[in-house]
């Protein structure tokens, strides 16, 4: 397994890290590309809009834009926290306690305050929110990794053991020689990849969400977003 001399540049195929003296380039590549896990992200978003109970407020009017009626700068929110726990790479603990239960707790605390300041429905906010962070680990959880220790370390504070599913359902990305061309169709093919199995998945709950929330956009004032 080849080791990354001092301060190399890592690329990923959506970011780039030094790798610290003898850290290995390999180890710090991405599972599934930043592109599924942003989708799988909004997936969760739009999977909790599902939940019955107070959602009026996730609906917007038929004639209004797209960002609004796919629940505007929360389902964003969603989609950055679908990817950010490989920010990580930035403070070289890859796929450590940012890939756990201990930081879906987390963030799902954190939403909690955020939703009670904005007077959102705290839990279905916290939910959302914890749900959209747990795809990535999920998605990490099924995907390929050749680079021992295997996996994430999923079930953090309580546990610092690897998992993973052994399943493949993602393929590996690259990150070394990040401008070549061999690396960029192995990228190309794993974001493919991707897309091929969570498109169909965000698109099967974005048509049932439009379903279930059909009924709810007559609450709503006329022609108007709900107050914030
Ligand atoms: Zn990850």
């Amino acid at each position: 397994m080849p080791l990354s001399p001092r301060g190399v540049l890592c690329g990923t195929n959506f970011s780039i890290a030094f790798a610290k003296d003898g850290e290995d380039c390999y180890r710090r590549q991405l599972m599934p590309t930043s592109i599924g896990h942003a989708l799988a992200g909004v997936a969760a978003a739009w999977g909790a809009d599902l939940v019955p109970g107070d959602r009026a407020w996730r609906t917007a009017p038929a004639a209004a834009s797209w960002y609004r009626r796919a629940g505007d700068g929360l389902t964003v929110a969603c989609a950055a926290l679908g990817a950010l726990p490989d920010a990580d790479l930035l403070f070289h603990a890859h796929r450590t306690y940012t890939h756990s239960v201990g930081a879906v707790i987390f963030v799902g605390v954190f939403a909690a305050a955020m939703a009670a300041n904005a007077k959102r429905p705290i839990a279905r906010v916290a939910l959302m929110c914890a749900a959209a962070y747990g795809t990535h680990l999920l998605l990490d959880y099924l995907a390929i990794d050749h680079a021992p220790p295997l996996g994430i370390q999923a079930l953090w504070p309580f546990t610092r053991t690897w998992y993973i599913s052994g399943w493949d359902l993602f393929l590996r990305t690259e990150r070394r020689h990040f401008f070549s061309l061999a690396t960029f169709w192995i990228n190309t093919r794993a974001a493919l990849q991707e897309l091929l199995i969570l498109a169909p998945i965000t698109l099967a709950i974005w048509l049932i969400r439009v379903k279930a929330l059909a009924g709810l956009a007559p609450q709503l004032p006329r022609g108007d977003h709900p107050p914030q």
